[in-house]
């Protein structure tokens, strides 16, 4: 059978996207498109009338809101059922009602003018902040928009849909997403939407595999035809080739049999054979994802990438803002720990419009960024401190890459925590601080590093792109990123062995952590801790406690001789074989 690698590339009929919810399906398109709401400015002499009319269809669109409220608390956590709660608390806002009735009474004309008209300003409000959050949650806002004037006009909601398919559409508000789920839909396909829209957070936590941002899927896919969505790595297939269903399905298959007791890992220890305990942690990128995380048998989190927390708000928060989020992440996580990045701004994250830079990527990033503005640095260090009284936060600086800024980043840390002292607020005073090893200089440094810090964590993502000179997320160099190439390896054994010297315990954050073919190779590095997305820890837990450490490390000094990326590959692949290890390499 081919290759994923190969199906891929020699697809013509792939549509790509953002993978935001994992799964593959295969199944019948149902295209949605929403019927189109005209809207009418006629005048009109009852005002009473209405404004009666008004207040019957706002009270029909809160009775439409608080059953789909109550279907997604029975469905999904409280933080996620809280999308809709938000929705039905737009409904009540007391300045819009007045706002609308007002207006009704001074121009008569029709309400559901008014209501469009007072409501799309709000939504112009947030598309023009130009952060992908906000112009989100003015999607969002659409729904209830079309709800109040659908129910104005006494109009019916969609005609019925049919069970089992895939749902294929411009946008899907959290309602449309949360009633197709009620309908049994397979996956979710939209041409817009981030990872951070709530259909993409919905569909992750209903399970339902999602590939968003397709741009035209709407235009391409045909209702009622068979498509395949591969929500792992973000592609959708229109009129599959025999080949493609085939290579699914077999997928489709293997995933079922991989997940076989797959579950029971959730409360065991990640431990090698001959007992070396292995800490398995999750990466987190959206806030909302801290539920997955309890339910994933993480042992913590390992990376919290705070600089998502920008993206979604747009703007700095305050010290104040900021100390809610960091309590809040840890009383959730709470006894396990927390490790909070500082904010990795720059590169092509987000990033400060003060800054022109020709290489954003060698540029003013992570540390270096924090430093030059220091105010920003020491509000978010405060906050740190400050939600770290449970003793189980953990502060790392991103982008290291000279021994000045860990002295400098320290000195700011212990200056924040006198202040915190001097005004009696409690604090974790033993918060233990390290930093991501994730530029080549920092790498030839580990053993001068590690004296000077209480963890090192290795940003594989970005070492291995500076390390090759290669851009992480160019396509025609791709074929350079390579993370088993024998400078990454030999690079990640000399971070571990200058750790080592001084007993500072090393993790690897990159997305590497979470290619299983990769986890033996780091077992026998010497790695303490793989930090991964949550929907890889129970494979990584069950792949370690299916080798011994001696044969890993064994492997490993073998493939330090290597000098090509290949040999290293095929020597992984021998390990997996002779140990009897099922590769789950490129299936999830
Ligand atoms: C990395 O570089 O490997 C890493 C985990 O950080 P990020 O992907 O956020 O740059
Ligand atoms: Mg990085």
């Amino acid at each position: 059978m081919k290759s994923f690698k190969e199906i891929i590339s020699q697809a013509q009929n792939k549509i790509p996207g953002i993978a935001a919810a994992p799964g593959i399906v295969i199944g019948k398109a149902y295209l949605f498109t929403k019927e189109k709401i005209e809207i009418s400015k006629a005048p009109i002499t009852d005002i009473d009338e209405a404004i009666k009319n008004l207040n019957e269809a706002l009270a029909q669109s809160k009775k439409e809101l608080q059953k789909i409220f109550q279907i997604a608390k029975e469905k999904m956590d409280d933080t996620r059922a809280g999308i809709f709660e938000a929705h039905l608390m737009i409904l009540d806002d007391p300045v819009l009602l007045n706002t609308i009735i007002e207006r009704i009474k001074k121009e008569k004309v029709q309400p559901e003018f008014i209501v469009a008209d007072e409501i799309s300003k709000y939504q112009e409000l947030m598309i023009i902040s130009n952060e992908s959050y906000m112009k989100e949650r003015a999607q969002d806002i659409e729904d209830i928009k079309n709800r109040i004037i659908r129910n104005l006009q006494k109009k019916r909601l969609h005609s019925k849909i049919e069970d089992g398919v895939i749902v294929v559409s411009e946008t899907l508000t959290p309602a449309d997403t949360l009633l197709f789920s009620k309908h049994n839909s397979l996956g979710f396909v939209t041409d817009h939407g981030g990872l951070t829209s709530h259909a993409a957070i919905i569909s992750r936590s209903l399970n339902i595999p999602a590939v968003v941002g397709t741009h035209n899927a709407t235009q391409i896919i045909e209702d009622g035809r068979i498509i395949i969505v591969d929500g792992f790595h973000g592609y959708v297939f229109y009129e599959p080739t025999q080949e493609q269903i085939n290579f699914y399905s077999e997928k489709q298959k293997r995933l079922v049999e991989l997940q076989k007791g797959l579950e029971e890992y959730k409360d065991k220890e990640a431990i090698t054979s001959d007992g070396k305990k292995i800490s398995v942690e999750a990466n987190v990128d959206v806030s909302g994802e801290i539920d997955i995380v309890i339910s994933s048998g993480a042992n913590g989190i390992g990376l919290y990438r705070s600089e998502q927390i920008l993206d979604e708000l747009g703007e700095f928060p305050n010290e104040e803002e900021q100390t809610t989020i960091y309590s809040k992440l840890a009383s959730r996580m709470y006894p396990l720990f927390c490790t909070i990045r500082a904010f990795d701004i720059g590169g092509d994250k987000f990033r400060f419009q003060d800054y022109k830079e020709p290489n954003p990527f060698l540029g003013l990033r992570g540390i270096r960024f924090l430093l030059e503005n220091e105010t920003l640095f020491r509000t978010q260090v405060r906050a740190i401190l400050r939600a770290s009284n449970h003793k189980n936060i953990r502060l790392m600086l991103p982008m290291v890459s000279t021994i000045d800024e860990i002295w400098r980043s320290k000195k700011i840390i212990d200056e924040c925590k006198k202040e915190l002292r001097k005004d009696k607020i409690e604090f974790d005073n033993k918060i233990k601080i390290g930093i991501m090893i994730e530029v080549p200089s920092a790498a030839v440094m580990a053993k001068d590093f590690a004296s000077e810090v209480d963890f090192f964590s290795i940003g594989t993502n970005d070492l291995i792109q500076y390390l090759m000179a290669v851009d992480r997320g160019n396509d025609l160099v791709a074929d350079l990123y390579q993370e088993f190439s024998p400078v990454v390896v030999r690079t990640i054994h000399h971070i571990v062995q200058g750790a080592k010297e001084f007993n500072t315990p090393v993790s690897l954050c990159g997305e590497m952590a979470a290619d299983t073919l990769a986890i033996p190779l780091l077992v026998g590095l010497g790695l303490d801790s793989l930090s991964m997305s949550p929907a890889t820890i129970l494979y990584a837990k069950r792949i370690i406690n299916s080798f011994s450490y001696k044969k890993a490390k064994a492997m490993a000094e073998e493939c330090l001789t290597f000098k090509t990326q290949h040999e290293i590959e095929e020597r992984i692949k021998k390990f997996f074989e002779e140990n009897k290890i099922t590769r789950t390499r490129n299936i999830i």
